[in-house]
């Protein structure tokens, strides 16, 4: 029986994980539920998944839980332990019968958590790759001090974690990393000016959160995936190669330095990693249909447009720069995308922001989980005031 704090219940990745559960009652038990502001389906994972500990982002969500729970009938003695806020996260990875952190918080408030279960020695299932993207260094030093085991769920990394185990890691010349290519794949550049946040979010084959649809769409994610790979399997960027695959059923492949390469293919569905990476080593029975080869099928695989893509590209620079680059580039990112989903700036403007935070901000060595949140601050403000000016229409006018 496997015991499981879900960091981001109400996601994407949660109630996939918890439809995980929900399948394989007899091997899983939820203690922990941390979610945001979604108290409604909260509430509803509470009834149904009676965990011990539950955490929503303010005060007032955990006054409309308290409401929802009462309204439910469940008697108090079946109700968990009810907090809120950022230290309240933590807490929930923290119980010692706790073995298994699912991280699916979006964005950097789920690195304090993940940091912490890290640093207990617990696996994690990662789906928040912003933790590696913020802060690699500190959270992969601290994976190899404290034994902890890190399966990766975005589901590129968690195929080549497949494909990894299939050979001598010293004889592996490159990993290759496969993008659907998004909805704008191939939309001219001169019409991307144009782009509508709505356009932005119909994915051509994922259902995820708006922060990553649109990261798919401008390929930030995918560079945000070359630097979680880099991290996780100690990879150089140059390593790391991106293929556009816009069937999305290769989700990563694995070359050796005899030109064989081995490839992960499985279904369109999240619940497949997840599962993976709660059984692992083991393997459980598929969460979802699979593949029918009897069908006839066509794949097809195309190099990236840089040009077209330059976030891509960015993302490649800021890993090699090292450092709080990449922390400023997932902060400044962050912000751009809400501006431009709040329609306050143009699609195009998601780049010009990131390029221009990470033009004005210092690079520095973040030494603690403190300076990493700090540096992240930091970035924000700058990118904010960017997309500020930009909205009043006086871009270029923000002085650092
Ligand atoms: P969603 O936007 O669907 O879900 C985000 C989750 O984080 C929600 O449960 C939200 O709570 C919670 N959350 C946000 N802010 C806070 C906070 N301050 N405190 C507590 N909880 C918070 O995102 P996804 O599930 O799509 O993605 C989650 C992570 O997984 C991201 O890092 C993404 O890049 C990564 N990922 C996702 C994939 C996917 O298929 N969706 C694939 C690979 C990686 P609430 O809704 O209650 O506000």
């Amino acid at each position: 029986m496997k015991i499981i704090a879900v960091l981001g219940s109400t996601g994407s990745i949660g109630t996939n994980t918890l439809d995980v559960v929900r399948r394989n009652r007899h091997l899983y038990e939820v203690y922990s539920l941390v979610a945001g502001h979604n108290i409604e389906t909260l509430s509803a994972q509470i009834l149904e998944f009676r965990p011990k500990f539950a955490v929503v982002a303010t005060s007032a969500g955990l006054t409309r839980l308290i409401e929802c729970l009462t309204a439910s009938g469940l008697p108090r003695t079946g109700w968990p332990e009810l907090r809120c806020g950022d230290a309240a996260r933590v807490e929930a990875v923290r119980a010692a019968e706790v073995d298994t952190v699912i991280s699916a918080i979006v964005g950097v408030a789920g690195l304090e958590a993940t940091y912490e279960a890290v640093c207990l020695g617990k696996r994690v299932g990662l789906a928040n790759k912003e933790v590696l993207v913020s802060g690699g260094s500190l959270v992969m030093q601290a994976v190899r001090k404290y034994g902890a085991e890190l399966l990766p769920v975005d589901s590129e990394h968690n195929g080549a974690h497949q494909c990894l185990r299939a050979g001598n890691r010293a004889q592996v010349s490159k990993l290759i990393l496969t993008a659907s290519g998004g909805p704008f794949r191939n939309t001219p550049a001169h019409d991307l000016h144009f782009v509508t946040p709505a356009q932005a979010l119909n994915h051509p084959t994922w259902k995820m959160g708006n922060r990553i649809t649109v990261d798919c769409a401008t390929l930030m994610n995918k560079g945000f995936e070359v630097i979680e790979a880099c991290w996780l399997f100690d990879f150089a960027p140059s390593q790391v190669d991106v293929v556009v695959h816009p069937q999305s059923t290769v989700h990563a492949m694995i070359e050796y330095t005899d030109g064989s390469v081995l490839a992960q293919i499985s279904a369109t569905d999240m619940r497949m990693p997840i599962q993976y990476a709660l059984t692992y080593p083991d393997r459980a029975e598929a969460p979802v249909p699979k593949i029918d080869w009897a069908e006839a099928r066509k794949w097809e695989f195309l190099p990236p447009d840089f040009a077209r893509f330059p976030l891509l590209k960015l993302a490649y620079q800021c890993q090699e720069a090292g450092g709080s680059a990449t922390c400023t580039l997932n902060a400044a990112d962050e912000v751009a995308v809400e501006a431009f989903l709040q329609e306050r700036v143009g699609y195009l403007a998601i780049y010009e922001i990131v390029q221009e935070t990470l033009s004005r901000m210092p690079s520095r060595t973040p030494r603690t989980v403190g300076d990493i949140l700090e540096i992240d601050r930091e970035s924000r403000v700058m990118a904010r005031d960017l997309a500020m000016a930009r909205t009043a229409g006086t871009a270029g006018t923000v002085t650092a």
